[in-house]
């Protein structure tokens, strides 16, 4: 597999100085959510173009980040992966958390234009008029929210397998190393089935929780793939999921290509959506080369392209991406503001342990994950 070299890591641009200075942890987890909302932003100008048009469109390299002028107006996708987070950095509690981050979500389902769905929003996200534009909503979302978006596990909302349910799920690998891998990889998984109900559609969000995590924690992609199927294979009708994931790794030794990301799918659906995404992360050589990899196909660009540009950023930083980039995200101020109120719950955390495996064992003392409730019960909205 391929590993970054010193010099791929080199940025041409400053990181825009309006930037919270954090630990390195924090950094990464700021880069991942960064580092999605551009590639979505790329990804979302060709959303619905076949390669063929795209390539009449862009010419034969496709859609470059480079040439990507103007303001980068993220989709659902970046959306839905703040509301995960706003959800997560309100919940009290480990076992609260699926339920909160549905609120989220019912908050986001009340921006999207849908008079039977208004309802004064619980977080603050909702309140950015930035964060109200619908930009191409997937209707298994909307459908299911409108419903309630109660759908679990066992009792699944819909047969969906769409890719709605990964896109958005990158945040429960934020949760610090106290929450074991099963615990993040079912969160992951939770927080999906309350819109899709098909296991392809909710266990590639829960393997994405767990790469994310890997990520932030700069495993090598072999080491992480091998730790998320082992998880994987001990749920059932995870053939689909597992199967797509090892395509992913397997295409990724070699020098990377359209053809290979091709080969993988379109990304509609969850799994094909992840393995475009997470081959793109690994194969690439730059962030650029990675969202390009990610967005320039016959499939769901938006979606693919945020799900690498999540895992290159949770891998290789904030000093990796684009400065210019991060300054036109329609976004930025509503993203750095729910990164803060979870940032802060970390820091209320105290003994903190930011990074790696290898300091675990200090990180245990935190015993269960649980903090005071930071919401008025009154002020619930659903
Ligand atoms: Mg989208």
């Amino acid at each position: 597999m391929r590993r970054m070299g010193s010099n791929d890591r080199a940025t041409t641009d400053p990181i825009p100085s309006i930037l919270p200075a954090r630990t390195p942890g924090a950094t990464r987890r700021l880069a991942c959510l960064l580092g999605g909302a551009i590639g979505d932003a790329l990804g979302y100008r060709v959303e619905f173009q076949h390669w063929r048009e795209i390539e009449r469109r862009y010419g034969p390299t496709g859609i470059r980040l480079a040439a990507a002028r103007g303001p980068l107006v993220v989709s659902d996708d970046t959306q839905m992966t703040l509301y995960t987070l706003e959800g997560m950095a309100r919940a009290a509690s480990i076992e609260s958390i699926v339920d909160e981050v549905r609120v989220a979500y019912l908050d986001w389902l009340a921006t999207q234009g849908r008079s039977a769905a208004a309802r004064a929003p619980v977080g603050r996200l909702a309140h950015h008029a930035v964060m109200c534009q619908p930009q191409a909503p997937g209707n298994t979302c909307l459908s299911a929210l409108a419903r309630g978006g109660g759908g679990t596990v066992e009792q699944p909302i819909n047969d969906s397998k769409g890719c709605g349910g990964v896109m958005r799920t990158a945040p429960l690998g934020f949760l610090p190393l106290s929450v074991d891998d099963a615990t993040v990889f079912r969160l992951g998984a939770e927080c999906a089935a309350l819109t899709h109900g098909h296991p392809d559609g909710w266990l590639p969000a829960a393997a994405m929780a767990l790469l994310t995590r890997e990520a932030l924690d700069a495993a090598p992609w072999d080491a992480s793939i091998s730790r998320v199927l082992v998880l994987l294979r001990s749920w059932p009708r995870s053939d689909g999921t597992a199967k797509a994931i090892e395509a992913a790794g397997k295409a990724a030794s070699g020098a990377p290509s359209r053809a290979k990301v091709s080969a993988l799918g379109e990304g509609w659906v969850g799994e094909e959506a992840l393995a475009i995404g997470l081959y793109a992360a690994m194969a690439a050589r730059s962030y650029a080369e990675c969202v390009e990899f990610a967005a320039n196909h016959d499939g769901d660009s938006d979606s693919t392209a945020s799900i690498a540009g999540q895992l290159w950023g949770a891998r290789h930083g904030l000093g990796t991406l684009p400065g210019d980039c991060i300054e036109r995200l329609d976004v930025l101020g509503p993203l750095l503001e729910v990164f803060e109120a979870w940032e802060a719950d970390y820091r209320e955390l105290g003994r903190w342990v930011e990074s790696g495996r290898g300091e675990a064992e200090e990180s245990r003392d935190l015993g269960t994950w649980r903090r005071h409730p930071r919401r008025d019960p009154l002020s619930r909205g659903s």
